[in-house]
Protein backbone atom coordinates (compact mmCIF):
# COMPACT_ATOMS: atom_id res chain seq x y z
CA UNK A 1 0.00 0.00 0.00
CA UNK A 2 1.21 3.60 -0.75
CA UNK A 3 1.43 5.80 2.13
CA UNK A 4 2.10 9.47 2.52
CA UNK A 5 2.88 11.41 5.76
CA UNK A 6 1.91 15.17 6.23
CA UNK A 7 2.74 17.20 9.49
CA UNK A 8 -0.37 18.85 11.02
CA UNK A 9 -0.65 21.42 12.98
CA UNK A 10 -4.07 21.80 14.66
CA UNK A 11 -3.61 25.54 15.64
CA UNK A 12 -5.79 27.90 18.70
CA UNK A 13 -9.20 28.49 19.41
CA UNK A 14 -11.43 26.52 16.73
CA UNK A 15 -8.19 24.80 15.55
CA UNK A 16 -8.82 21.81 16.99
CA UNK A 17 -12.36 21.41 15.76
CA UNK A 18 -11.57 22.46 12.07
CA UNK A 19 -8.74 19.62 12.50
CA UNK A 20 -10.71 17.47 13.88
CA UNK A 21 -13.42 17.74 10.88
CA UNK A 22 -10.87 18.11 7.80
CA UNK A 23 -9.03 14.39 8.77
CA UNK A 24 -12.53 12.75 8.85
CA UNK A 25 -12.82 13.88 5.83
CA UNK A 26 -9.36 13.18 4.49
CA UNK A 27 -9.54 9.83 5.36
CA UNK A 28 -12.72 9.05 4.50
CA UNK A 29 -12.27 11.06 1.26
CA UNK A 30 -9.12 8.59 0.30
CA UNK A 31 -10.38 5.45 1.17
CA UNK A 32 -12.95 6.04 -0.64
CA UNK A 33 -10.94 7.11 -3.62
CA UNK A 34 -7.93 4.55 -3.54
CA UNK A 35 -10.22 1.90 -1.70
CA UNK A 36 -7.37 0.85 0.45
CA UNK A 37 -4.52 1.20 -2.14
CA UNK A 38 -3.54 4.45 -0.99
CA UNK A 39 -2.80 5.81 2.65
CA UNK A 40 -2.71 9.14 4.18
CA UNK A 41 -1.79 9.84 7.76
CA UNK A 42 -1.19 12.45 10.01
CA UNK A 43 2.13 13.44 12.29
CA UNK A 44 1.12 16.09 14.47
CA UNK A 45 2.97 18.89 15.48
CA UNK A 46 2.30 22.06 17.91
CA UNK A 47 3.20 25.38 17.62
CA UNK A 48 2.18 28.95 18.98
CA UNK A 49 1.27 29.69 22.32
CA UNK A 50 1.18 25.44 23.01
CA UNK A 51 4.69 25.35 21.79
CA UNK A 52 5.93 28.71 24.07
CA UNK A 53 4.16 27.53 27.29
CA UNK A 54 5.81 23.92 26.43
CA UNK A 55 9.19 24.38 25.06
CA UNK A 56 9.67 28.42 25.20
CA UNK A 57 9.37 29.19 21.32
CA UNK A 58 6.32 29.37 19.75
CA UNK A 59 7.89 27.82 16.60
CA UNK A 60 10.56 25.26 17.83
CA UNK A 61 13.41 23.77 15.17
CA UNK A 62 11.99 20.06 15.74
CA UNK A 63 8.74 21.07 13.67
CA UNK A 64 10.57 23.27 11.37
CA UNK A 65 12.77 19.92 10.49
CA UNK A 66 9.57 17.93 10.71
CA UNK A 67 7.74 19.69 8.23
CA UNK A 68 10.93 20.02 6.00
CA UNK A 69 11.67 16.18 5.94
CA UNK A 70 8.08 15.08 4.99
CA UNK A 71 7.75 18.56 2.49
CA UNK A 72 4.09 18.58 3.06
CA UNK A 73 2.01 20.21 6.40
CA UNK A 74 -1.29 21.35 7.01
CA UNK A 75 -2.32 23.92 9.31
CA UNK A 76 -5.03 25.39 12.02
CA UNK A 77 -5.10 29.32 12.49
CA UNK A 78 -2.98 30.41 15.49
CA UNK A 79 -3.11 32.88 17.74
CA UNK A 80 -0.44 35.83 17.77
CA UNK A 81 -0.68 37.43 21.49
CA UNK A 82 -0.42 40.98 20.87
CA UNK A 83 2.31 43.23 22.75
CA UNK A 84 4.23 40.43 24.13
CA UNK A 85 6.91 40.81 21.83
CA UNK A 86 5.72 37.71 20.27
CA UNK A 87 6.16 36.80 16.08
CA UNK A 88 3.67 35.60 14.02
CA UNK A 89 3.94 32.22 13.61
CA UNK A 90 2.42 32.18 10.42
CA UNK A 91 4.73 34.73 9.39
CA UNK A 92 8.53 32.60 10.73
CA UNK A 93 6.79 29.34 9.02
CA UNK A 94 6.68 31.50 5.72
CA UNK A 95 10.07 33.23 6.17
CA UNK A 96 12.43 30.01 7.70
CA UNK A 97 10.90 27.88 5.29
CA UNK A 98 11.12 30.34 2.22
CA UNK A 99 7.63 29.84 1.15
CA UNK A 100 7.59 32.67 -1.34
CA UNK A 101 4.02 31.80 -2.80
CA UNK A 102 1.09 32.13 -0.53
CA UNK A 103 -1.63 30.83 -3.10
CA UNK A 104 -5.30 32.00 -2.78
CA UNK A 105 -7.87 29.99 -5.48
CA UNK A 106 -11.39 31.73 -5.10
CA UNK A 107 -14.26 30.41 -6.50
CA UNK A 108 -17.74 30.30 -6.20
CA UNK A 109 -19.97 27.37 -4.99
CA UNK A 110 -23.73 27.34 -5.90
CA UNK A 111 -26.15 28.05 -2.57
CA UNK A 112 -23.55 30.84 -0.69
CA UNK A 113 -24.53 34.01 0.21
CA UNK A 114 -22.58 36.36 -1.80
CA UNK A 115 -23.14 40.22 -1.79
CA UNK A 116 -22.55 40.29 -5.68
CA UNK A 117 -25.25 39.45 -8.84
CA UNK A 118 -23.10 37.04 -10.62
CA UNK A 119 -20.72 35.05 -8.04
CA UNK A 120 -20.87 32.53 -10.12
CA UNK A 121 -18.12 34.78 -12.69
CA UNK A 122 -15.41 34.36 -9.77
CA UNK A 123 -13.12 31.64 -10.60
CA UNK A 124 -9.36 32.92 -9.57
CA UNK A 125 -6.35 31.62 -8.44
CA UNK A 126 -4.15 34.75 -6.25
CA UNK A 127 -0.57 34.17 -6.19
CA UNK A 128 0.77 36.47 -3.48
CA UNK A 129 4.62 37.16 -2.96
CA UNK A 130 5.14 36.11 0.82
CA UNK A 131 8.77 36.95 1.54
CA UNK A 132 9.27 40.52 0.47
CA UNK A 133 7.66 44.19 -0.05
CA UNK A 134 6.26 46.23 2.77
CA UNK A 135 5.40 43.27 4.56
CA UNK A 136 9.23 42.11 5.01
CA UNK A 137 9.19 43.70 8.39
CA UNK A 138 11.97 46.50 8.04
CA UNK A 139 10.47 49.55 9.89
CA UNK A 140 11.63 52.30 12.72
CA UNK A 141 8.75 53.54 14.70
CA UNK A 142 8.24 57.39 14.74
CA UNK A 143 11.15 59.56 16.74
CA UNK A 144 13.03 56.53 17.01
CA UNK A 145 16.79 56.16 17.00
CA UNK A 146 16.55 54.01 13.60
CA UNK A 147 14.07 56.26 12.19
CA UNK A 148 16.47 59.31 12.89
CA UNK A 149 19.48 57.64 11.38
CA UNK A 150 17.46 56.65 8.40
CA UNK A 151 15.66 59.83 7.88
CA UNK A 152 19.49 61.96 8.16
CA UNK A 153 20.65 59.34 5.71
CA UNK A 154 18.07 60.15 2.95
CA UNK A 155 18.48 63.87 3.88
CA UNK A 156 22.52 64.22 4.17
CA UNK A 157 23.39 61.30 1.67
CA UNK A 158 20.65 61.00 -0.86
CA UNK A 159 19.11 64.24 -1.15
CA UNK A 160 16.17 63.31 0.04
CA UNK A 161 13.20 66.58 0.87
CA UNK A 162 10.05 65.12 0.17
CA UNK A 163 9.36 64.23 3.94
CA UNK A 164 6.77 65.87 5.03
CA UNK A 165 7.07 66.05 8.58
CA UNK A 166 11.20 64.22 9.35
CA UNK A 167 10.62 64.81 13.04
CA UNK A 168 7.57 62.91 13.85
CA UNK A 169 7.61 60.47 11.02
CA UNK A 170 7.93 56.63 11.17
CA UNK A 171 9.84 55.08 8.22
CA UNK A 172 9.33 51.68 6.75
CA UNK A 173 11.46 49.99 3.71
CA UNK A 174 10.04 48.42 0.77
CA UNK A 175 12.30 45.71 -0.84
CA UNK A 176 11.30 44.28 -3.77
CA UNK A 177 13.83 42.60 -6.41
CA UNK A 178 14.01 41.15 -9.62
CA UNK A 179 14.56 37.38 -8.32
CA UNK A 180 11.46 37.46 -6.07
CA UNK A 181 9.40 38.73 -8.53
CA UNK A 182 9.92 36.46 -10.83
CA UNK A 183 10.13 33.57 -8.84
CA UNK A 184 6.33 34.37 -8.04
CA UNK A 185 5.59 35.20 -11.34
CA UNK A 186 7.26 31.92 -13.09
CA UNK A 187 5.03 29.79 -10.27
CA UNK A 188 1.60 32.09 -11.69
CA UNK A 189 2.87 31.23 -14.83
CA UNK A 190 3.35 27.66 -14.88
CA UNK A 191 0.25 27.25 -12.72
CA UNK A 192 -1.90 29.00 -15.44
CA UNK A 193 -0.25 26.83 -18.10
CA UNK A 194 -0.77 23.11 -16.40
CA UNK A 195 -4.27 24.20 -15.29
CA UNK A 196 -5.32 25.68 -18.48
CA UNK A 197 -5.93 28.98 -17.62
CA UNK A 198 -6.74 31.65 -19.92
CA UNK A 199 -5.19 34.17 -18.77
CA UNK A 200 -2.44 35.70 -16.12
CA UNK A 201 -3.01 39.65 -14.74
CA UNK A 202 0.10 41.42 -12.97
CA UNK A 203 -1.50 43.60 -10.53
CA UNK A 204 0.73 46.90 -9.24
CA UNK A 205 0.75 50.33 -8.33
CA UNK A 206 3.34 51.01 -10.62
CA UNK A 207 2.27 54.21 -12.10
CA UNK A 208 2.99 55.40 -8.25
CA UNK A 209 5.50 53.23 -6.95
CA UNK A 210 7.56 52.95 -10.57
CA UNK A 211 10.67 50.95 -8.91
CA UNK A 212 9.24 48.62 -6.40
CA UNK A 213 5.58 48.28 -8.52
CA UNK A 214 6.63 48.88 -11.65
CA UNK A 215 9.93 46.82 -11.40
CA UNK A 216 7.55 43.91 -10.50
CA UNK A 217 5.18 44.35 -13.69
CA UNK A 218 8.09 44.89 -15.87
CA UNK A 219 10.46 41.96 -14.69
CA UNK A 220 6.60 39.77 -15.05
CA UNK A 221 6.88 41.05 -18.60
CA UNK A 222 10.35 40.41 -19.20
CA UNK A 223 10.37 36.90 -17.93
CA UNK A 224 7.02 36.23 -19.79
CA UNK A 225 9.08 36.81 -23.25
CA UNK A 226 12.26 35.74 -22.38
CA UNK A 227 11.65 32.14 -20.33
CA UNK A 228 7.88 31.40 -22.33
CA UNK A 229 8.24 33.11 -26.03
CA UNK A 230 5.16 35.80 -24.97
CA UNK A 231 4.77 37.66 -27.97
CA UNK A 232 2.70 40.94 -28.81
CA UNK A 233 -0.87 40.96 -30.47
CA UNK A 234 -2.72 44.13 -30.74
CA UNK A 235 -0.88 45.46 -28.11
CA UNK A 236 -1.26 42.89 -26.02
CA UNK A 237 0.95 40.11 -24.75
CA UNK A 238 0.64 35.96 -24.99
CA UNK A 239 2.29 33.27 -24.24
CA UNK A 240 2.24 30.49 -27.29
CA UNK A 241 0.19 27.38 -26.63
CA UNK A 242 -0.76 24.39 -28.98
CA UNK A 243 -3.68 22.74 -28.99
CA UNK A 244 -5.55 25.62 -27.15
CA UNK A 245 -5.68 29.43 -27.33
CA UNK A 246 -2.68 31.14 -26.18
CA UNK A 247 -2.16 32.40 -22.65
CA UNK A 248 -2.87 35.92 -22.53
CA UNK A 249 -0.66 38.37 -20.22
CA UNK A 250 -2.53 41.22 -18.82
CA UNK A 251 -1.81 43.96 -16.14
CA UNK A 252 -3.97 46.14 -14.29
CA UNK A 253 -3.21 49.13 -11.68
CA UNK A 254 -4.52 47.37 -7.72
CA UNK A 255 -7.29 50.18 -7.03
CA UNK A 256 -8.60 49.70 -10.57
CA UNK A 257 -8.58 45.89 -9.81
CA UNK A 258 -10.49 46.47 -6.61
CA UNK A 259 -13.41 47.84 -8.89
CA UNK A 260 -13.03 45.61 -11.59
CA UNK A 261 -13.38 42.25 -9.45
CA UNK A 262 -16.63 43.75 -8.09
CA UNK A 263 -17.80 44.96 -11.55
CA UNK A 264 -16.25 42.60 -13.99
CA UNK A 265 -14.70 39.77 -12.23
CA UNK A 266 -15.28 37.17 -15.41
CA UNK A 267 -11.88 38.86 -17.25
CA UNK A 268 -9.47 37.87 -14.81
CA UNK A 269 -8.46 34.48 -14.08
CA UNK A 270 -4.89 33.89 -12.44
CA UNK A 271 -3.02 36.57 -10.31
CA UNK A 272 0.17 37.31 -9.97
CA UNK A 273 0.75 40.26 -6.95
CA UNK A 274 3.06 42.19 -4.79
CA UNK A 275 2.65 41.31 -0.94
CA UNK A 276 0.39 43.87 0.24
CA UNK A 277 -1.57 44.21 -2.51
CA UNK A 278 -2.23 40.48 -2.37
CA UNK A 279 -3.31 40.39 1.08
CA UNK A 280 -6.04 43.33 0.26
CA UNK A 281 -6.76 41.16 -2.66
CA UNK A 282 -7.51 37.95 -1.02
CA UNK A 283 -9.82 38.71 1.40
CA UNK A 284 -11.94 41.25 -1.22
CA UNK A 285 -11.98 37.95 -3.29
CA UNK A 286 -12.94 36.00 -0.47
CA UNK A 287 -15.31 38.12 0.33
CA UNK A 288 -17.31 37.62 -2.97
CA UNK A 289 -17.81 34.22 -2.93
CA UNK A 290 -18.71 33.55 1.02
CA UNK A 291 -15.59 35.24 3.11
CA UNK A 292 -13.13 33.79 4.98
CA UNK A 293 -15.09 31.15 6.47
CA UNK A 294 -14.57 28.95 3.31
CA UNK A 295 -11.65 30.69 1.88
CA UNK A 296 -8.60 27.81 1.24
CA UNK A 297 -4.89 29.03 0.85
CA UNK A 298 -1.65 27.77 0.93
CA UNK A 299 2.31 29.00 1.28
CA UNK A 300 4.48 27.04 -1.35
CA UNK A 301 8.31 26.75 -2.19
CA UNK A 302 7.76 25.90 -5.60
CA UNK A 303 11.51 25.07 -5.48
CA UNK A 304 12.30 22.96 -2.89
CA UNK A 305 8.71 21.65 -2.64
CA UNK A 306 7.89 22.48 0.82
CA UNK A 307 4.14 23.72 1.30
CA UNK A 308 2.09 24.54 4.24
CA UNK A 309 -1.63 24.47 3.53
CA UNK A 310 -3.47 26.48 5.93
CA UNK A 311 -7.13 27.42 7.20
CA UNK A 312 -7.04 31.52 6.16
CA UNK A 313 -9.19 32.45 8.73
CA UNK A 314 -7.92 33.07 12.82
CA UNK A 315 -8.94 31.27 15.34
CA UNK A 316 -12.33 32.68 16.03
CA UNK A 317 -11.87 33.03 20.01
CA UNK A 318 -15.72 34.40 20.05
CA UNK A 319 -17.04 30.46 18.59
CA UNK A 320 -14.03 28.72 19.81
CA UNK A 321 -15.39 25.23 21.67
CA UNK A 322 -19.42 25.86 20.63
CA UNK A 323 -19.54 23.30 17.83
CA UNK A 324 -20.63 26.10 15.24
CA UNK A 325 -17.30 27.04 13.31
CA UNK A 326 -17.18 26.51 9.72
CA UNK A 327 -14.70 24.01 8.67
CA UNK A 328 -14.50 24.08 4.93
CA UNK A 329 -11.53 26.88 4.85
CA UNK A 330 -8.94 23.84 6.37
CA UNK A 331 -11.41 21.20 4.06
CA UNK A 332 -10.79 22.75 1.22
CA UNK A 333 -7.53 23.75 1.50
CA UNK A 334 -6.70 19.71 2.06
CA UNK A 335 -8.09 19.35 -1.38
CA UNK A 336 -5.71 21.68 -2.61
CA UNK A 337 -2.78 19.40 -0.58
CA UNK A 338 -4.37 16.49 -2.07
CA UNK A 339 -3.95 17.62 -5.31
CA UNK A 340 -0.27 18.65 -4.87
CA UNK A 341 0.57 15.66 -3.50
CA UNK A 342 -0.72 13.78 -6.36
CA UNK A 343 -3.91 12.48 -4.71
CA UNK A 344 -6.12 14.45 -7.05
CA UNK A 345 -9.05 11.76 -7.35
CA UNK A 346 -9.38 12.27 -3.20
CA UNK A 347 -9.55 16.23 -3.94
CA UNK A 348 -12.10 15.81 -6.44
CA UNK A 349 -14.21 14.00 -4.54
CA UNK A 350 -14.25 16.44 -1.38
CA UNK A 351 -14.64 19.41 -3.63
CA UNK A 352 -17.75 17.92 -5.41
CA UNK A 353 -19.45 16.82 -1.63
CA UNK A 354 -18.82 20.35 -0.98
CA UNK A 355 -20.60 21.47 -4.36
CA UNK A 356 -23.70 19.47 -3.22
CA UNK A 357 -23.92 20.08 0.21
CA UNK A 358 -23.78 23.50 -0.39
CA UNK A 359 -26.10 23.54 -3.19
CA UNK A 360 -28.88 21.36 -1.33
CA UNK A 361 -28.73 24.69 1.05
CA UNK A 362 -26.65 23.16 4.43
CA UNK A 363 -24.99 25.29 6.06
CA UNK A 364 -23.00 26.02 9.48
CA UNK A 365 -23.93 29.53 11.00
CA UNK A 366 -21.83 31.62 9.45
CA UNK A 367 -23.48 31.38 6.25
CA UNK A 368 -27.00 30.60 7.67
CA UNK A 369 -26.85 34.27 9.10
CA UNK A 370 -26.18 35.37 5.93
CA UNK A 371 -28.65 33.91 3.98
CA UNK A 372 -31.04 34.41 6.41
CA UNK A 373 -30.46 38.32 5.82
CA UNK A 374 -31.09 37.66 1.91
CA UNK A 375 -34.29 36.03 2.80
CA UNK A 376 -32.02 32.39 1.50
CA UNK A 377 -33.05 29.18 2.53
CA UNK A 378 -30.63 26.75 4.06
CA UNK A 379 -30.41 24.21 6.43
CA UNK A 380 -28.10 24.64 10.03
CA UNK A 381 -26.21 22.61 10.78
CA UNK A 382 -23.14 22.17 13.56
CA UNK A 383 -19.74 21.66 12.60
CA UNK A 384 -20.06 17.81 13.20
CA UNK A 385 -23.21 17.22 11.67
CA UNK A 386 -22.20 19.31 8.40
CA UNK A 387 -18.41 17.20 8.71
CA UNK A 388 -21.01 14.23 8.28
CA UNK A 389 -23.24 15.54 5.61
CA UNK A 390 -20.19 15.81 4.10
CA UNK A 391 -18.73 12.55 4.58
CA UNK A 392 -21.82 11.28 3.42
CA UNK A 393 -21.45 12.58 -0.14
CA UNK A 394 -18.06 11.79 -0.66
CA UNK A 395 -19.32 9.91 -3.35
P1 LIG B 1 -10.85 35.69 13.01
O1 LIG B 1 -10.72 35.23 11.62
O2 LIG B 1 -10.41 34.74 14.06
O3 LIG B 1 -12.37 36.09 13.31
C1 LIG B 1 -13.06 37.15 12.66
C2 LIG B 1 -14.57 36.84 12.71
O4 LIG B 1 -14.87 35.80 11.77
C3 LIG B 1 -15.05 36.32 14.06
O5 LIG B 1 -16.33 36.81 14.32
C4 LIG B 1 -15.08 34.82 13.89
O6 LIG B 1 -16.02 34.16 14.70
C5 LIG B 1 -15.46 34.68 12.40
N1 LIG B 1 -14.88 33.46 11.82
C6 LIG B 1 -13.59 33.25 11.48
N2 LIG B 1 -13.42 32.03 10.97
C7 LIG B 1 -14.63 31.44 11.00
C8 LIG B 1 -15.11 30.16 10.60
N3 LIG B 1 -14.28 29.24 10.09
N4 LIG B 1 -16.42 29.88 10.78
C9 LIG B 1 -17.26 30.78 11.29
N5 LIG B 1 -16.88 32.03 11.67
C10 LIG B 1 -15.57 32.35 11.53
O7 LIG B 1 -10.00 37.04 13.13
P2 LIG B 1 -9.57 37.88 14.44
O8 LIG B 1 -10.68 37.84 15.45
O9 LIG B 1 -9.09 39.16 13.92
O10 LIG B 1 -8.31 37.11 15.01
C11 LIG B 1 -8.33 36.23 16.13
C12 LIG B 1 -6.94 35.63 16.33
O11 LIG B 1 -6.57 34.86 15.19
C13 LIG B 1 -5.80 36.63 16.56
O12 LIG B 1 -4.96 36.15 17.61
C14 LIG B 1 -5.02 36.63 15.26
O13 LIG B 1 -3.65 36.88 15.46
C15 LIG B 1 -5.23 35.20 14.80
N6 LIG B 1 -5.17 35.04 13.33
C16 LIG B 1 -4.50 33.95 12.87
C17 LIG B 1 -4.47 33.70 11.50
C18 LIG B 1 -3.73 32.48 11.02
O14 LIG B 1 -3.22 31.71 11.81
N7 LIG B 1 -3.65 32.24 9.71
C19 LIG B 1 -5.12 34.54 10.59
C20 LIG B 1 -5.82 35.64 11.11
C21 LIG B 1 -5.84 35.88 12.48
Amino acid sequence: MESREIVLIEGDGVGKEISSSMTKVVDEAVKAAYKGKRRLSFIKAEAGVVSLEKYGATLTDDVLSLIKKHKVAIKGPLMTPVGRGIRSVNVELRQKLDLFVCQRPVEYFEGVPSPIKRPENVNMVVFRENTEDIYAGIEWSAGSDGAKKVIEFLKRDMGVDKIRFPETSAIGIKPVSEEGSKRLIKAAIDFAIKEHRRNVTFVHKGNIMKFTEGGFLNWGNELSKEKYGAYERDGRLYIPRTGESDLEIKSCIADAFLQNIILKSEEYDVIATLNLNGDYISDALSALVGGIGIAPGANINTSTGVAVFEATHGTAPDIAGKGIVNPLSIILSAAMMLDYIGYGEAATLIKSAVRTVLKNGFVTKDLYDTMLKNSQKGVLLSTEEFTETLISNLV
